[in-house]
Parts: structure tokens; sequence; C-alpha cells
């Protein structure tokens, strides 16, 4: 746990010599890649490594100086912890796919699920036969009472919504800063990225401050004209927020007024804890959404929660019903729902998760512990204004805006997560990798600290 990170300065003379000098060395080392975005990006638009729609002046004067070696490494292998690029360059990947590997790239029981899949046939249209297994296993682990599938984690908050929405007659929903749900229009207002979408689309959204007091009031004055409040418990852009008391009174005041609480698990579910952060904080949601780890790779969403929300999908257990069409249901369909390789690899997953346990789950938190609590002495000794904020066995790195500058020199150092600075240890990684890790960091720092940064 820390603080949030320093505001930007404005780049010295120094620091600007200092990137041309980096960027060159950079670019030398991974020229594929940077060839790759010169010939692909006049006919691939494609928003990553574009700095985001918004930044203010300190932050785009530091995007515009780094921008020449701001194209993505281009992977053509993996294994493992190992990812290679096109140029052949080796690297220990801590971002694990956005997160989602927890069990390390192209694990042996996940592959030979989807072979076996490939060799019976991808049966699509038919109902998957690995459904019931997977949802009754999400089921157990997380303690909801009914499981549905969506292609993404976006789509689950979508449907989740709807669901809220269509159980309680109501419309509103609060979103809290700094919480991403994925890029649909009614929550992306919580980071706060709304070109293109309608007032009319977020018209709906009421955006809070995350963890605050003067929030649970506004909730409670809001009272019944709440259909949802959705929350990530701890935002993997702010994740030093970990406000378990806010999470115990923010249920009790939406539990006092019908409204749905959502937790939104697709970063931190089966990670923090099998039961997610439901259990983690001993806090129970009316639905939660699930997403990246559980799809083993391959793209997935999950929605469960109890049948009074649920229901509003099926009109529940309906071999019990009399009458089908007793329960107003929303409407949602996916013609790649349920596909069947997702489906394969999410029964392996779970499959896997359920043999292991909750000491899965103890045994990276508990690493990854080790680990940031080694790098933040270092980082506290050297007075760098870097800090690490852990949740679990994910981390993050916070500071001024070098931090992006901090995950090309770890990629210098054979060390690759993507621009947020985002890290995952997953069961793929050795203690060797987080010995690397650790070398890579500091060496790195010390680099730039010798290049005018942190001084
Ligand atoms: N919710 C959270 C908490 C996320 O972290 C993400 C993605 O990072 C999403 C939703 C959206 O998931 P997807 O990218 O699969 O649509």
């Amino acid at each position: 746990m820390t603080t949030p990170p320093p505001t930007a300065e404005p780049l010295t003379p120094a620091q600007l010599r200092y990137i041309a000098q980096f960027a060159e060395t950079y670019m030398a080392r991974t020229p594929g890649s940077a060839a790759a975005q010169r010939t692909a990006y006049p006919f691939l638009a494609d928003p990553r490594s574009s700095g985001g729609p918004k930044a203010p002046p300190a932050i785009r004067e530091f995007w515009n100086a780094t921008k020449r070696m701001r194209y993505p490494i281009v992977g053509k292998r993996c294994a493992g912890s190992r990812g290679w690029d096109i140029d052949g360059n080796e690297y220990i990947d801590f971002g694990i796919g956005f997160g989602v590997y927890l069990f390390g790239y192209s694990p042996d029981f996940i592959v030979e699920a989807l072979h076996r899949r490939i060799d019976t046939g991808m049966t699509m249209g038919f109902q998957s036969d690995v459904c019931r297994d997977v949802a009754e296993r999400i089921a157990r682990m997380i303690g909801m009472q009914r499981v549905a599938f969506a292609n993404t984690g976006a789509e689950a908050v979508m449907v989740a919504l709807r669901l809220a929405r269509a159980a309680t007659g109501r419309s509103k929903i609060v979103v809290f800063a700094g919480s991403y749900h994925g890029s649909s229009d009614a929550t992306i207002p919580g980071i706060g990225m709304v070109l293109g979408v309608t007032p009319g689309a977020m018209g709906d959204t009421i955006v809070l401050e995350y963890g605050a007091d003067a929030s649970l009031q506004r909730i409670a004055e809001l009272g019944d004209q709440l259909a949802a409040v959705i929350v990530e418990p701890v935002q993997s852009r702010q994740p030093w927020l970990q406000p378990a008391a806010f999470l115990t009174e923010l249920r009790r005041i939406t539990a006092a007024h019908g409204t749905a609480l959502i937790f939104d698990e697709v970063m931190q579910g089966f990670r923090i804890h099998q039961g997610g952060c439901q259990a983690h904080f001993g806090v129970r949601a009316d639905l939660a959404t699930y997403g990246k780890i559980i799809g083993g790779g391959l793209p997935m969403g999950a929605i469960a929660g109890s049948a009074r929300f649920m229901d509003r999908l099926d009109g529940g257990a309906w071999s019990d019903a009399e009458d089908l069409f007793e329960v107003d249901k929303i409407w949602f369909s996916g013609t790649f729902t349920k596909n069947p390789l997702t489906m394969a690899s999410a029964q392996a997953v779970v499959e896997r998760l359920s043999q292991d346990g909750p000491a899965l789950q103890e045994r990276l938190n508990q690493r990854a512990e080790a680990l940031v609590d080694r790098l933040s002495i270092w980082l506290r000794e050297h007075r760098t204004p870097v800090s690490i904020a852990r949740f679990g066995s994910m981390f993050r790195f916070t500071g001024p805006p070098p931090m992006t500058l901090l995950s090309h020199h770890l990629a210098m150092r054979g060390i690759y997560t993507q621009e947020n600075m985002l890290f995952f240890v997953s069961v793929a990684h050795s203690d060797g990798d987080l010995i690397a890790l650790e070398q890579a960091v500091k060496d790195s720092l010390l680099t730039m600290r010798n290049g005018g940064y942190f001084a």
C-alpha cells in the first residue's frame, strides 16, 4: 500500500537529451517492432501506445518526447513466463497478457484441452457440453447462485448492469472515479474518457470518488433511485486504495435500498483469492463480473449472482417453472458466447483452480509480497519518488511520468510489461524470474537517475 503518484514536472534539457539517446539504443534493440509499427499503422488503426485520449500538458510533453520508441513490441513466441519478440529478444513477461495468464503461457493442461476440442470439432450452435461443469465450479468457488457467460469482461459488465436495471426497475447507476469496467458507454465516465459517448448514453451514470465518506452519503441520499453501484474493489489504476470499511458500508447502504451491488472482478477474480474480492473483503455482492483468468487466454466474460438478478436472463431454473414467462427477462445473446474453444479452455482453468484450492493464490500473494517488500525498502533507501502498490500478486509502480520510461528500460534488460507498469506474479514465474525483475528495476532506476531522473 502506498500513496498516489506525484504529478508531472516539465522536462529539463538534460532529460530531453537523455531520452533522445536512450530512444536510439532502444530502437536499435527492437528494429523489427519499430518497423512493424511504421508499416502496419497506415492500415491498422490501433489506440495502443497512442498515449490515450487525454493528458495534462507535462504528460503530453513527455509522451511526445518519447513517441519514437512508443511502439508495441511484436511477439513471436511464448512459453511459461517467457516471450520472444520478432527481433529474437527474450523477455520474462510480468504483464502476463493484461493479467490473463495466471498459469503462464501455454500451460500443458490448457493446450491439451484445446487440442482435444479442436480434434472433436468446434460445434457452435450446439450447446457446449462443459457449460454446466464450468458454471457449477465457478459458482462454488465464488459462492454465488448462478453463472452466465459472455465474450469479454466489458460485455459481462454490460449484462450485469442490464440485469440490475431489469430487476430493480430503476435506471441510474453509480461508478467510481478511477474504475475501469471495459469500454462500454455507460461505464467509461469512470475513467473520464468520453469523447464519442453521447450525454444520453451516460446520462444515468453518476461518478463518485472512490473510498470517500461523501460518496457513501451521496449513495444513501440517492437511495432507491439507484439500480446499481458498480465497484472495482481494488482498482488496477489506483491499487493503493483498498477501502475495506467503505465496501462494508456500501453493502449495508445498497442492501437497505434494494440497489444491486456489483463487484467487477474481471481483474482480481481468481487472483487475489479463489472467491475473489468478495472473499478477500468479506463482502457479498448481488452480482459479480469475471473475465481474464477464467478464459485461460481465450476471450471470455462471466456474470454471476443471486437468483433475484440472474433469473432475469432465463426466467430461473425453468424446468421447475409453471409459466416460462412469469419473470420478465432481459435480452442477451452473442454468436460466440460459450463457444467450444473458450469453454474447453475455461473448463481446464476452473478444474485446475478447484484442484489447487486457495493455496495457489496464497502462495502467489506471498511471493509477490516478499518481492515488493524488498524492492520498497530499496526504493526508500535510494530516495526515489517511485513506490509500489500491491494487491495480492498484482502490483503497480507509481511515480512521475518517467514511469513509462522505466518499462522501456526494463525491456532493455529482458523484462516485459505494458506501459501501465502493472506486474503480475504467475504460477510460471520462478524465484529466479523474480530476482531478475528486482535486479532489472534497480539497474534501470539507477541508470535513469544518471540520465537526470529522480535526482
Ligand atoms: N473490468 C475490469 C476491472 C477490467 O480490468 C477490465 C479489463 O481490463 C474489464 C472490465 C474489461 O474486460 P475486457 O477487456 O475483457 O472487455
